[in-house]
């Protein structure tokens, strides 16, 4: 229980971002308050069900959206203590060093950043530290310079997935082994047997029953809830609206919706990490007299540059039974700056995901899957199956944006680069070919949410971009609102442009750079 409403910092949303940059913040002594609108997910074994968490979509928030023709959507969104990090596959990949610079593609521009990687480099390390991350530096052909090797070794390869690394080398490829934010210890491919993680099939889109996934709430909230007594969190704190000073300037008060009542808070610092669209939302509804079209967007890029992603879930199916049970241990990027000697555009990233359950596909039967294979049996057809996630670059177009309009909210996005994503695909189908698959990979949907694209959230980002100017960009370069003196971002909104690694390593080395900045500001030496 709370007994005062003024705090040195107020962090709200507890997802990588805002976790992370209190995670940094708390040894300071300063008083830090997390607002979550969220609560605990629930620990329960249905955690592990296919059923219960991508065909009843359990855990995702039940929220309308709608999209520029009116037609409504649920968004990807996850509202809980740590955030979608809860139910993320815990990818943590760097950018690569020419994603901060600008970068053609068949559609465009990828704009270049205004901090570029040798500045964000000590706090990708430190977040890999954080995020407990396991790989093995200098096997990925793109991967950008380091200062050091992971800070724990890579997650093995299970016999089918070390022979289809085997067979990609023979194709001249390089597969790595994929970066993950795991809790596991193992020996000779096995956990061992004080590991929290236990290697289960369920790594990716499940909450972990065990805390064996590196999420927001067990690597940061939960420690610090337990170490530092200057650090509070509230749950089921939905703030509705920041209100400023009479002169504009600063944040005055955070309204927050707690059990149907309105409470006020004070802070010195207000850093918002509420995730890229909801961020966005929030200083949209806090627009007032001296900001009448939402906070800090005299540039009117509030809301805008959103991106995503392309991205699809593919099924390879096998000529052998594939009884791997941990799946997400392999990933490609060959083509990720290109590939096809006739076109010369970035393609994006491939990486194994999730053994595939049969509820996914029982959930996910699509006609021309039917057509394709009447008579096999969905867990026929799973034990077959290998599955990849494929990602490509999407642009941040300033049509492409989120916003509120007659109390609904609107996502606008038009597709960008999507040829780029279809010669990924037809990569990933040759390479699969050599290592024996069946000649067509099929599209697999539950895994985001059913609606990709406009569903698919994921990977929000964009929505506030930083920059150095303040009629081009929403944030400084230290991600604090150019036009209040005390507003921070610490989620995905700040990305100029979002790459095609998966986004919350590069969310999490902000955060930690963002926070430095303000233990700057805030005249503490204390050590993180
Ligand atoms: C199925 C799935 C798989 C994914 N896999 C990967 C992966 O493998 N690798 C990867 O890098 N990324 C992955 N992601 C993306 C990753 O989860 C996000 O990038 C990351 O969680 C973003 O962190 P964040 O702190 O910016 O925002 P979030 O994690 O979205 O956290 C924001 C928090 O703010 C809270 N909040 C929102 N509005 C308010 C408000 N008004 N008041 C109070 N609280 C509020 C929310 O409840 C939430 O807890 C995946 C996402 C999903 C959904
Ligand atoms: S693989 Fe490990 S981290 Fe993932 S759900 Fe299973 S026990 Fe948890």
């Amino acid at each position: 229980m709370l007994n005062h409403n003024h705090f040195d910092i107020i962090v709200i949303g507890s997802g990588p971002g805002g976790a992370s940059l209190a995670q940094r913040l708390a040894p300071t002594g300063k008083h830090i308050l997390m607002l979550e609108r969220g609560d605990y997910l629930p620990r329960s074994q249905k955690n592990w069900d296919a059923q219960h968490v991508f065909a009843e979509n359990a855990y995702q928030a039940k929220e309308t959206w709608f999209d520029q023709n009116g037609k409504s959507f649920t968004p990807g969104l996850h509202y809980f203590v740590g955030g979608n990090s809860k139910v993320y596959g815990a990818a943590l990949l760097r950018l690569r060093e020419r994603d901060f610079e600008a970068l053609q593609h068949e559609d465009g521009i990828s704009p270049e950043w205004p901090v570029k990687y040798d500045v964000f480099e000590p706090y990708y390390a430190e977040a890999e530290k954080l995020f407990h991350v396991h790989g093995q530096a200098g096997e990925d052909s793109t991967e950008p310079p380091r200062s050091g090797e992971f800070p724990y070794p890579p997650v093995s390869h299970e016999p089918k997935i070390a022979e289809l690394s085997e067979r990609l080398i023979e194709a001249g490829l390089h597969p790595f082994h994929l970066p993950l934010g795991i809790l596991l210890d193992e020996k000779n491919g096995k956990p061992t047997p004080t590991s929290t993680c236990i290697r289960c099939d369920a790594f990716d889109g499940f909450p972990c029953l065990l805390n064996g996934k590196a999420d927001a709430q067990v690597l940061c909230v939960d420690p610090l809830l337990a170490k530092y007594p200057n650090f509070f969190l509230l749950t089921n704190a939905y703030v509705s609206r920041l209100n400023t000073d009479p002169s504009g300037r600063r944040v005055s008060e955070v309204e927050v919706q707690i059990e149907g009542d309105t409470q006020f808070f004070t802070a010195d610092i207000v850093v918002v990490a509420c995730g890229a669209l909801s961020s966005a939302l929030l200083l949209q509804r806090s627009a007032n007299e001296k900001h009448p079209n939402g906070l800090a967007n005299g540039s009117d890029q509030l809301g805008r540059n959103y991106m995503r992603h392309n991205q699809s879930v593919l099924m390879a199916l096998m000529r052998e039974p594939n009884e791997t049970v941990f799946q997400k241990t392999l990933a490609l990027s060959d083509f990720y700056f290109g590939g096809d000697p006739d076109y010369p555009y970035p393609l994006g990233l491939v990486q194994m995901c999730a053994a595939t359950h049969a509820a996914q596909i029982r959930g996910e039967a699509l006609p021309e899957w039917l057509e394709w294979l009447p008579n096999l049996p969905f867990a026929t057809m799973a034990r077959h199956s290998m599955d990849f996630w494929l990602s490509s670059e999407d642009l941040p177009l300033p049509q492409n944006r989120i916003r509120y309009q007659d109390g609904r909210v609107v996502l606008e996005l038009t597709e960008t680069n999507a040829e780029a994503h279809r010669r990924l695909r037809k990569k990933m189908e040759q390479a699969m070919q050599h290592a024996g698959a069946h000649p067509i990979l099929l599209d697999r949907k539950l895994y985001f949410s059913q609606d990709i694209p406009l569903a698919g959230t994921a990977h929000q980002a964009g929505t506030m971009r930083f920059g150095a100017d303040p009629a081009t960009s929403v944030l400084d370069i230290n991600c604090k609102a150019h036009e209040l003196d005390n507003l921070y971002v610490a989620d995905a909104s700040f990305f100029p442009s979002i790459g095609a690694v998966n986004p919350t390593l590069t969310i999490i080395a902000n955060a930690l750079r963002v926070a430095d900045h303000i233990k700057q500001r805030l005249g503490d030496n204390a050590v993180a």
